[in-house]
């Protein structure tokens, strides 16, 4: 582990905050991942065909299943139909539950369109939980573009269950972010080699396994996007442990030593269960860091994921971040992040699309971090893109990811060289 910090992070950096057009994904993006991942919960949007399209194109592979997320079409109505669109969505809701036996849990997800935002999900939760109790708890967030960015779901999601969560007096630890089931059982062993438990995950598989929460809950977050979980965990008592995230080799073993020293696992104990696969992690991203190495990075506020990566990027790979751009920064979460970064690239909060593009091209990177909607028109200006969404779809945490992590970015890098190499 890389116990030096640069002489200074950008804990410290002045913030560039911008508010003005945005160019992001909105929260639904999330229920492509939340459904994979809670498998009897079943997410209904509540919403328009735009977001019936959203989903179905960005979880075409769900064709073959049975759907475990659908879209409720609201058409447009007047507040006296609002009353209908209530009974509507009584009706279906408990014709879904009576054919969907699998179903524990289910989620009303609110989007943008004005009928929809006149109608009160939460009330409609409410009283469908009632309706439904015990046996499918009913929550309610809102996924719209209007409120949210792409990984803002998912924190949507996850506050609206922690008010719910049954109390306990227990000293648990709670990992706190959805992560692949194949990152989630790594996690989940390395912390069991290293004797610390019980160890409970938010979001769970299954309903049955919900974490309970109290005043000896300790909680580490593996995604940095949390905010609002993370502000809900607090006030059910819950203590945060503030760590770098599980990115790459040395991210990855601050988090678990973090974690490991609170609940007073020796050093020694720790370097021995984790000397291996920090080896492994290290040489794996040695092989993209060579690609990497001495290349400048930007990064559009997009997934949250910004400055974690930002720091794996710098440290690990000799990359020298130039603008890290967050669409919201949460000291209280990325601190020990920026702690790491070293001093240097501009630090933006927020987006003012077309001044930050204008950095972009004065600044002209050798990558671009960015999403799908700028990624084009970049690449048709001669830049190097990487799309964000992809570090959120792949499986990039902890040591025998890292060197996947790496390659996400130095393949962008080999293919613009190949591209452009002389053919002789
Ligand atoms: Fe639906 Fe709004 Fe998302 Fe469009 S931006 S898909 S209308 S929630």
């Amino acid at each position: 582990m890389s116990l030096d910090s640069p002489a200074r992070g950008c804990r410290d950096t002045p913030v560039l905050k911008e508010r003005g057009q945005r160019e992001v994904f909105c929260g639904l993006t999330g229920i492509i991942w939340l459904h994979r991942k809670m498998q009897d919960a079943f997410f209904l949007v509540v919403g328009s065909r735009t977001c019936a399209h959203l989903l179905q194109s960005a979880a075409g592979v769900m064709i073959f299943a049975e759907p475990r997320f659908g879209t409720a079409i609201l058409e447009e109505k007047d507040l006296a139909g609002l009353a209908d669109a209530n009974t509507e969505l009584d009706r279906e809701v408990a014709r879904l539950l009576t054919r969907r036996p699998d179903i524990k849990q289910l989620f009303l997800v609110g989007s943008c369109p004005s009928e929809v935002i006149k109608l009160d999900l939460a009330r409609a939760a409410e009283r469908l939980t009632t309706l439904h109790a015990p046996h499918v708890p009913v929550y309610n967030y809102s996924g719209s573009g209007i409120e949210t960015t792409f990984t803002q779901g998912e924190d949507a999601c996850l506050a609206a269950m922690v008010p719910t969560l049954a109390a306990t007096k227990a000293r648990d630890l709670l990992v706190v972010g959805a992560l692949p089931d194949v990152v989630e059982d790594q996690c989940l062993s390395l912390l069991a080699q290293l004797g610390i438990g019980p160890v409970r995950m938010l979001p769970a598989r299954r309903a049955t396994d919900l974490p309970a929460v109290g005043p000896e809950t300790v909680f580490a977050l593996v995604q940095p996007f949390l905010g609002d979980t993370h502000a809900a965990l607090i006030r059910r008592g819950a203590r945060h442990l503030p760590a770098a995230f599980p990115f790459g080799e040395e991210g990855t073993t601050l988090w678990l030593w973090a974690v490991a020293q609170e609940f007073g696992i020796s050093r020694a104990h720790f370097d021995a269960v984790t000397a291996a696969p920090r080896a492994r992690a290290a040489k794996a991203v040695a092989a993209h860091a060579e690609t990497l190495n001495g290349k400048s990075v930007f990064f559009f506020p997009d997934s949250q994921l910004e400055i974690p990566l930002a720091r794996f990027l710098a440290r690990e790979c000799g990359m020298t971040p130039l603008e890290v751009g967050t669409p919201f920064l949460h000291a209280a979460i990325t601190g020990p992040d920026l702690d790491l970064l070293p001093e240097g690239p501009v630090i933006s909060e927020g987006q003012d699309v077309d001044r930050q593009l204008d950095r972009q091209h004065a600044a002209r990177p050798d990558l671009t971090v960015c999403g799908l909607g700028l990624a084009n028109p970049l690449e048709a200006k001669g830049h190097t893109t990487k799309w964000a969404i992809e570090l959120v779809f792949t499986p990039v945490h902890f040591y025998e990811q890292a060197g996947d992590l790496a390659a996400l970015f130095s393949r962008p890098l080999r293919r613009k060289a190949l591209l452009t190499a002389p053919i002789f």
